[in-house]
């Protein structure tokens, strides 16, 4: 990678324009982070300037990222060392230097609607930028670092703040950038500087102006950082949740016992989030899995009880991740985990391996992340009660995992198909073949009937045939 800038770089002078790494690149640098696959670097070169210069680079793509944005993103498929061990592609980022304008009716979809202005000068460029930490610029021939605001210091300092001295305007501007204070706060372990907080505070309503799509990708940051439970406080805290998952908030402050001494169905799931692996699914599926507790709460002779909460959480969940412009399979895996995680959760060793094998069944490809969740829902402060539900997951998991073995040398079906039936019965097709079938399959998967027991099959076949059934 640092190959690949230095050419560039060396390219760009004989070119006799300036190029700098930049922004969340020269950020992680000096954090010692790894850094992302995605380089970003600046120029004082125009796109149709740029193209001709990295050409001469091989890029297996260069990209132009919206005209009007003024970015050249360029590919570079690695070399693989091994065949079993690919590198991932290199991404550079290559944006004009640019001071933006910004239209101040921030009344459609999209708020982001910048008429872009190439500039001449980088400290102009670096002023446009969200926050001093990522305003900086590393001169790649030099190793010359240009910091016009301090974001040494608050790197040093683990410090978030808004570049030039009205953060408020600089969030009017563009007030997705509410949104990624907090992300960093949560990637990285930063606090967000007092005036700073204090103007997100005063401008998050405007983040309903941003397109969901914007919103969903910083959000989703946020979830798979080390620090989500961070991260939800403070989107919460700092009055941005409205924008993202509004009913999220409707888990304050409600009891899951009697009186208040238990921890609230909030601070649960706060707790189920961190829990989970930094998985995307498996990460919602712990912010939504009891998202609809608050609105089938009952309370009955001193219980308390959420009845039905995982089916209304599954249409909620579809609901939410649908407004946030999720794709299809997403919102139907993540929908499945909030449906079934009551009986994952419930599961007992007496369980028979038709139940387990129903629960496989229903979860199909969720199975993995079912399992993550039910391992993440047990929020006790009790020792013993964590390693007593942990060592069931494991059961559960374990059972799930031998009878997967069994059914790939015995392939769960019927001891008759279709056509074996029509032939015993002298029947043609038609609906009668339909819940025998069924009738016959279930009793495979409950374990009731064994897949090659053609003989009692054919006697219950014939015996829901006799009484009518089919
Ligand atoms: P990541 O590690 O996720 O790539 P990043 O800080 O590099 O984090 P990018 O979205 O890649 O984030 O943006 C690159 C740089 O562009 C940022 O570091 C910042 O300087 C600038 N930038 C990105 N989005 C905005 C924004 N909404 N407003 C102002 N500057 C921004
Ligand atoms: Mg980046």
């Amino acid at each position: 990678m640092r190959e690949v800038i230095q050419e560039l770089a060396e390219r760009f002078r004989a070119a006799h324009y300036a190029l700098y790494v930049v922004g969340g690149t020269v950020r992680d640098e000096l954090l010692g982070r790894p850094s992302s696959p995605d380089i970003d670097l600046t120029t004082d070169a125009v796109p149709e300037a740029v193209k001709p210069i990295v050409a001469t680079t091989r890029p297996s793509a260069i990209v132009l990222v919206g005209e009007r944005f003024g970015t050249v993103r360029l590919l570079y498929t690695q070399p693989t060392r091994e065949a079993t061990e690919p590198l991932p592609d290199l991404i550079v980022e290559i944006t004009t230097y640019r001071s933006e304008v910004y239209h101040s009716e921030l009344t459609t979809a999209d708020a982001r609607k910048p008429e872009v202005v190439f500039g001449t000068r980088l400290e102009d460029d670096l002023l446009r930028r969200d926050f001093t930490i990522n305003a900086m610029a590393r001169d790649p021939l030099t190793g010359t670092l240009i910091d016009p605001f301090g974001g040494q210091d608050d790197l040093a300092a683990r410090v978030l703040r808004a570049v030039g001295n009205d953060p408020e305007q600089r969030f009017l501007e563009d007030p997705l950038r509410m949104l990624r204070a907090v992300r960093f706060a949560a990637q990285l372990d930063f606090s967000i500087e007092p005036a700073t907080a204090e103007a997100i505070l005063l401008q998050a309503p405007m983040l309903e102006k941003v397109s969901k799509e914007r919103i969903r990708d910083e959000f989703n940051k946020i979830l798979v950082s080390p620090r989500p439970m961070q991260g939800l406080r403070l989107a919460v805290d700092l009055g941005l949740m409205p924008a993202i998952v509004p009913e999220f908030l409707e888990l304050r402050g409600v009891g899951q016992q009697p009186g208040g001494r238990s921890k609230d169905v909030y601070e649960h799931v706060l707790r189920v989030v961190h829990n989970t692996p930094p998985d995307l699914a498996a990460r919602w599926g712990g912010l939504l899995h009891d998202i609809a507790k608050p609105r089938t709460r009952t309370v009955e002779n001193n219980q308390v009880h959420f009845f039905g909460h995982e089916d209304l959480g599954a249409v909620m969940a579809r609901d939410i991740l649908r407004r946030l412009h999720f794709d299809r399979p997403f919102i139907d895996h993540v929908a499945r985990l909030v449906k079934l995680h009551m009986r994952s959760d419930a599961y007992a060793p007496e369980w028979t391996d038709g139940a387990v094998r129903r629960l496989m069944l229903d979860a199909g490809d969720s199975l993995p992340d079912l399992l993550a969740l039910s391992r993440a829902d047990i929020t006790s402060y009790r020792q013993d009660k964590l390693a007593r539900a942990a060592a069931r997951v494991s059961e559960l998991e374990a059972r799930c995992e031998q009878l997967r073995e069994e059914a790939e040398r015995v392939p769960i079906r019927a001891p008759l198909d279709g056509n074996e039936l029509m032939v015993i019965f002298g029947r043609g097709p038609g609906p009668w073949l339909k819940p025998v079938k069924e009738r016959l399959l279930g009793m495979v998967i409950d374990g009731q009937l064994a897949p090659d027991d053609k003989v009692g099959a054919e006697a219950i076949a014939r015996a829901m045939l006799d009484a009518g059934d089919a």
